[in-house]
């Protein structure tokens, strides 16, 4: 893998984004082997918990805005054999991107979210956005001091990311604040709404995620499963699960507007975003 790294530590499966250079910011070929390392702590028997960090000072920025990003070039087939993972949007338009977000955006981190292992993200400096689709997934969040969380996309013309945690994370108006004004909250904000477990300094962030790791690897591996059903399967009864899929149907309805009036899945200037990436 070029993106990811998979390693088991004891009972422990830990899985480590490995594209520090950009700020693990997320692009496909990177989803598709995050999934796979997923696959593989999920099959294996000895592992009994799953953690998920992130190399470099940053969790992650979120989606690769970069012009060498397929996700949403548009080009078909780059740097893809595979047929389900062009995403050609200049010829297919919104059917290419609802088809590619539907895999990687909502039906990776649904599918993350239900595996039935407890996981945890252990989570330092920036988680932007398509960031927050990584960690939210986890059952419990680690962040170090400096982590501050955020979803700008609606400066992009969008009403929040593919995987609509934000209201079941912070409640409904801290979630709607996130997104209103685009800010980010820090890790000492997100643990006072509950939406990370704990804060710790920054040089104890990993000894600290794999130490809870390792105590919860003690329990036995089926009731860790059931108990964390048990709480997955009380908010889908109140409408988690429905909700992720209509409102992933809403954010839709932002890629279309923005492909209606300005010919590019985000509304965004163009010439800005190469600076910033540059
Ligand atoms: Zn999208």
């Amino acid at each position: 893998m070029t993106y990811i790294n998979y390693e088991k530590i004891d009972r422990v499966g830990v899985i480590t984004l490995d594209r520090a250079d950009k700020a693990n910011a997320v692009n496909g070929p990177m989803l598709d082997e995050l999934d796979e390392a997923w696959s593989m702590a999920a099959a294996d028997r000895d592992v009994r918990v799953i953690v998920v960090k992130a190399n470099g000072k940053h969790f992650s920025s979120g989606h690769d805005m970069s012009g060498s990003n397929e996700a949403l070039s548009g080009e078909k087939g780059a740097a893809q054999s595979d047929q389900s993972n062009q995403l050609d949007w200049k010829e297919r338009g919104l059917e290419a991107l609802y088809e590619w977000e539907s895999k990687r955006y909502l039906g990776y981190s649904r599918r993350w979210r239900d595996i039935p292992k407890p996981s945890i993200a252990a989570v330092q400096g920036a988680c932007i956005a398509g960031g927050l689709m990584l960690c939210w997934p986890c059952d419990l969040i680690v962040a170090s001091e400096d982590a501050k969380f955020s979803d700008p996309v609606v400066r992009m013309g969008i009403g929040g990311v593919e995987y609509h945690a934000h209201t079941w994370e912070l409640g409904a108006r801290k979630a709607k604040e996130m997104l209103f004004t685009a800010k980010s909250m820090t890790a000492a904000e997100a643990l006072e709404f509950g939406m990370v477990n704990r804060v710790v300094p920054r040089d104890n962030l990993l000894d600290e995620t794999m130490a809870l790791a390792n105590e919860i690897a003690q329990m036995h591996p089926f009731a860790l499963a059931q108990a964390k059903r048990a709480v997955n399967q009380t908010m889908d009864i109140q409408g988690f699960y429905t909700a992720l899929q209509s409102v992933f149907d809403i954010h839709q309805t932002g890629h279309g507007n923005a492909l209606a009036v300005g010919g590019y899945p985000i509304l965004v200037d163009l010439d800005q975003m190469k600076k910033t990436n540059n």
